[in-house]
C-alpha cells in the first residue's frame, strides 16, 4: 500500500509522552496514580451544573439560546464576568490596562488557546523560551509547530528573569531575535513543579521582553491554568497587571481546574490587535466553543456557586498537600541529596532524587514503582534538551489532584519502597 501523504507538521506530531503512564494506570488495578493531572473526582460540582442546566432548560428562551451555536468569540455576558473576575484578583479595572471585553476570547479549554496562538505567531523555525521544566504538553505544541525551545532555568522564584534576559542578549548576538516570537510561562503552582513566579519578577519579566521587543513585539503566553487552586500565601498579580497598554501578555486560562474539565472551557484576555488573527483560526478549529458549557458556566459565575466551589476545593486540596508533604517528609527525610517543593497551590509536588538516580520513562525507578503499586510522571517530559544535551533524570512531577489524602500518602509511602529496591541494587 503506498504511504499516506501526510503533512510535515502531522510528522512533527507526536503521540504524548504520557499516554503510556495513563495506560498503565488503566490496566493495572489497585495502581494509586501520582501521575495523572486530573482533578478531584468526589469535588466535581454535580449538583451546582444539575441546578444550572435546569435552570436555563426551565426558561424556553434560555434553553434555546443556549442549545443554539453560539459566536466564535463567545458568550458576551460570560466575556465579561472573565474579565472582572481577572481584574478584581489583580485589583484593577478593565481600563485601567487597557482591556474591554473585546479583547476576552472563550476557548475549547486553556489548551486550544495554547494551540490557536501557535497557528497564529510561529512559523517553523522561530524560537519560544520556556521555563525549564515546563508543561510538557506545551512542547508537543511547540514541537508540531516546528519552533525551536529555549530553556530557561528556574528557582525557588519560579523562572529566572536574569537568566532570560542573558538568553535574549544571547540570541540577539547571534542575529536570532527576528525568530523570538514567545515567552511561555505557567507562572502560578506550575506543571510541573508547583513554583510560582515571585511578586517581584512579575514587573521584571514585561520589562525584560519590551527591551528585546526591536525588530517586532516578543509576546508573553502567560498561562494561569492554576491560580484559583491557592492553599498558602496572597494571590499575587498577573505578568498581565504589568501590561497598562495591552501589547505584551497573553493570558490564559480556565474553567477546567477549578471547576471541571468536562466542561472544556477555557479563556483568554489578549492583546487587542491579536484578537482577530485568533478568531479567524478559531472560526476554523470550530467556529466558537460549546455554547451549553458557557451558558453553565455563566449561571455559576452570576450565581455566586463558582465562588463557592472554589472555596470547597482549596480546602480539599490544601489537605491532600499536606498528606503528601507530610508523606515526603516522612518517607524521602533520610534520603541524603532529595529535596521538593513546597507548592502554595495548585496540584503537583516536584521531588528531585539525588544525582545519578534514574527516574526517567526508560530508567530502573518506573518499573520498581510499577511493581510496588504507583505511578509518577518522569520529571524528563518536562525538559528539552538544554546547550549541554543533556536532560536530568533524577526529578519525579508528583500529583495529589486524583487520589484521596490516603491514597496520597500510601502512593508515597510505594513510591519510597520503589526507591529503596534501586538503594539496593
Ligand atoms: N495549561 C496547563 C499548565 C495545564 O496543566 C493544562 C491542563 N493540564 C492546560 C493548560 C490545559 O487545560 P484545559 O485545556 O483543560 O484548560
Amino acid at each position: 500500500m503506498p504511504p499516506l501523504p501526510l503533512s510535515d507538521r502531522s510528522g512533527r506530531t507526536t503521540d504524548s509522552p504520557i499516554t503510556f503512564f495513563i495506560q498503565k494506570a488503566l490496566e493495572t488495578p489497585g495502581l494509586i496514580s501520582l501521575a495523572a493531572g486530573l482533578v478531584d473526582e468526589g469535588s466535581l460540582p454535580t449538583a451546582d451544573v444539575a441546578a444550572a442546566v435546569a435552570a436555563i432548560m426551565a426558561d424556553p428562551a434560555a434553553g434555546r439560546a443556549a442549545l443554539q451555536y453560539g459566536s466564535t468569540q463567545g458568550l458576551p455576558s460570560l466575556r465579561e464576568k472573565v474579565l472582572r473576575h481577572v481584574c478584581a484578583a489583580d485589583g484593577v479595572t478593565p481600563g485601567d490596562i487597557g482591556l474591554s471585553p473585546d479583547d476576552v476570547v472563550l476557548t475549547t479549554g486553556s489548551q486550544q488557546l495554547l494551540y490557536l496562538l501557535g497557528e497564529a505567531l510561529f512559523d517553523p523555525g522561530d524560537i519560544v523560551l520556556a521555563e525549564a521544566p515546563s508543561y510538557f504538553v506545551y512542547h508537543g505544541v511547540l514541537q508540531s509547530h516546528g519552533v525551536r525551545v529555549v530553556p530557561v532555568p528556574m528557582d525557588d522564584g519560579g523562572l529566572d528573569v536574569a537568566a532570560l534576559d542573558a538568553k535574549l542578549a544571547d540570541l540577539k548576538r547571534r542575529g536570532e531575535l527576528g525568530r523570538v516570537k514567545l515567552v511561555y510561562t505557567v507562572d502560578y503552582f506550575q506543571n510541573p513543579t508547583g513554583l510560582t513566579l515571585a511578586a517581584d519578577r512579575r514587573p521584571k519579566l514585561v520589562e525584560v521582553v519590551k527591551k528585546y521587543s526591536t525588530e517586532h513585539r516578543i509576546l508573553i503566553l502567560e498561562d494561569a491554568a492554576y491560580r484559583e487552586l491557592r492553599y498558602t500565601g496572597p494571590d499575587l498579580p498577573s505578568v498581565k497587571r504589568f501590561d497598562p497598554t495591552n501589547e505584551f501578555v497573553a493570558y490564559a486560562s480556565t474553567f477546567s481546574k477549578p471547576l471541571s474539565p468536562g466542561l472544556k472551557l477555557g479563556y483568554a484576555l489578549l492583546p487587542s490587535d491579536l484578537v482577530a488573527p485568533v478568531l479567524h483560526l478559531k472560526g476554523n478549529h470550530d467556529f466558537g466553543s460549546a455554547n451549553l458549557a458557557q451558558h453553565v458556566v455563566d449561571r455559576l459565575l452570576a450565581s455566586g456557586a463558582f465562588d463557592r466551589h472554589v472555596e470547597e476545593l482549596r480546602r480539599v486540596y490544601r489537605a491532600k498537600r499536606d498528606a503528601m508533604l507530610a508523606a515526603l517528609d516522612a518517607e524521602f527525610g533520610d534520603v541524603p541529596g532529595a529535596s521538593w517543593t513546597v507548592p502554595g497551590g495548585g496540584l503537583y509536588v516536584w521531588l528531585t532524587l539525588p544525582p545519578g538516580v534514574d527516574a526517567g520513562p526508560a530508567g530502573p525507578l518506573v518499573p520498581a514503582a510499577l511493581e510496588a503499586g504507583v505511578l509518577y510522571v518522569p520529571g524528563e517530559f518536562g525538559h528539552v534538551p538544554g546547550e549541554g544535551g543533556e536532560l536530568p533524570r533524577n526529578e519525579c512531577r508528583l500529583s495529589f489532584g486524583v487520589a484521596d489524602a490516603a491514597g496520597v500518602r500510601e502512593g508515597v509511602r510505594r513510591l519510597r519502597a520503589a526507591y529503596r529496591t534501586l538503594e539496593r541494587a
